[in-house]
């Protein structure tokens, strides 16, 4: 059984697919406590991998995202098996403290050890690495620069306070210009008020 938060159809909004339609499947639980997480873990309902397919073949995309909370928890490569077999393509969005399923097909790292502790990230490599972007932790951004990844993205930090994120925003766009190896990521569901 897995712990599963929501299962919904939306629009990738971050990242290299964003735009792109896909169903979520957003797990509950995170070893992390980040202060600007935005998942309600107490949220959970128990799915086994049968129901959680038929889920997801109710939409029309063959994109699937495993989210959360920390999908890496409670993601195995069975599931994945079973969501290929349905004809799926598979990604995930990871802190990186735990390893994978390696028949994932691909790998958002999104790390917070220059957030909070006990978050060192065990991935090796990633399709696309994600940061979030407070404006204040660029040390941390310095440090995956020689990550092994195809893509990196700096994604500003939303405090909940209009003012703050513009700052941040305005910040972010300064380092991107600054070390271009980094390309901006936007929260698009938030810009088009979607889910
Ligand atoms: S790693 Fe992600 S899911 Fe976990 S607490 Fe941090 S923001 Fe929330």
């Amino acid at each position: 059984m897995y712990p599963v938060n929501e299962i919904f159809y939306s629009l990738q909004g971050e990242g290299r697919w964003a735009g792109r339609p896909a169903v979520f499947v957003r797990f509950s639980g995170c070893n992390l406590r980040c202060a600007f997480c935005d998942t309600d873990h107490r949220l959970c309902e128990e799915m086994d991998a049968q129901s959680i397919v038929g889920e997801v073949e109710r939409h029309a995309t063959d994109f699937v995202v495993l989210t959360g909370g920390e999908p890496s928890l409670y993601v195995d490569a069975p599931l994945i098996e079973m969501l290929h077999d349905a004809g799926k393509s598979i990604a995930i969005e990871t802190n990186g403290t735990h390893m994978l399923p390696d028949n994932i097909d691909w790998i958002t790292l999104s790390p917070k050890d220059g957030y909070v502790d006990n978050a060192e990230v065990v991935l090796e490599c990633a399709n696309e690495l994600k940061l979030v972007f407070d404006g204040t932790h660029t040390e941390a951004i310095g440090r995956y620069a020689d990550f092994d990844a195809e893509y990196f993205y700096l994604q500003p930090c939303d405090t909940g306070n209009v003012e703050r994120n513009r700052a941040i925003t305005a910040a972010a766009v300064d380092y991107c210009l600054e070390h271009p190896q980094w390309s901006l990521s936007l929260q698009q569901q938030k810009i088009l008020n979607i889910k």
